[in-house]
């Protein structure tokens, strides 16, 4: 049975406001958490410049194992933008992150054709569904 973006619930985390380098236009960062069942999914954390409509949203999620112990080979993070022309995501290819990172970056392959697509990408259109400052994205 797969994980419907209905059944997740999410709980908002901090708003960040910082002012963009070339315009002086606000960029918004806004964080949370997902569950299901009572069960953590992931957090989440979107990124978007009002000022700049031909930068997509990006949505950033960490899955796996964030306990203060977990290796690095635990923690995932994908990261997927979102195109308004298609009205879909479009997962991001994070292979080009640095080494020795805390964690371990998610590629297209790891998700795209994989198990895991399906919870993914209900986990974005949970966000996107149900994050209320996001509002004007679906607008
Ligand atoms: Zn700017």
């Amino acid at each position: 049975m797969s994980l419907q973006w209905q059944d997740i619930v999410l709980e908002k985390g901090p708003l960040e406001k910082t002012s963009c380098d070339c315009c002086g236009g606000t960029t918004l960062t806004i964080e949370g958490d997902l569950f299901h069942a009572k069960e953590w999914l992931s957090f989440y954390m979107v990124r978007l410049s009002p000022n700049h409509p031909e930068a997509y949203p990006v949505f950033r999620f960490g899955i796996g194992d964030w306990s203060e112990d977990a290796h690095s080979d635990a923690r995932w993070i994908f990261e997927a933008e979102h195109d308004p022309v298609l009205e879909g995501f479009r997962i991001l290819d994070m292979s080009g992150y640095v080494e020795g990172l805390t964690y371990t970056p998610l590629c297209r392959e790891d998700i795209i054709g994989t198990p895991y697509a399906e919870t993914i990408f209900a986990m974005l259109d949970a966000v996107f569904m149900k994050e209320p400052r996001l509002e004007d994205l679906r607008a």
